[in-house]
């Protein structure tokens, strides 16, 4: 789905620019799944939490297996934060070189 590069709000397929910002969206599918922080450390997408109790539970579970681990929030979700003190479908980060073992942890649970 293309989004707003400005306040990364996501649009359905067929809009171009953003209503808000007048900016040109930009396809986002591939480039989400990998990106630099600004340590230049690699972030790989590990999976989408349903709500943010879940997402914290996933990131302590990481963290207790000395896996870093960050949750991103995109378009709708950062909308419901802002609102309502909670998110929905919380996009989890780790490190691009312990993707493959935090998703072992994953498999376990
Ligand atoms: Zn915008």
């Amino acid at each position: 789905m293309p989004y707003c590069p400005k306040c990364k709000v996501e649009y359905r397929e067929g809009f171009y620019t953003c209503t808000d910002c007048n900016e040109k969206l930009i396809e986002s599918l591939s480039n989400e799944k990998t990106e630099k922080d600004h340590e230049g450390l690699k972030w790989s997408y590990l999976m989408t939490a349903y709500n943010d109790i879940e997402a914290d539970i996933i990131i302590g579970l990481m963290n207790s297996n000395g896996i870093r681990a960050v949750k991103k929030y995109y378009g709708f979700s950062e909308y419901l934060k802002v609102y309502m003190g909670t998110a929905f479908n919380i996009k989890i980060f780790v490190p691009d070189f312990m993707l493959d073992e935090a998703k072992k942890i994953i498999e376990d649970i």
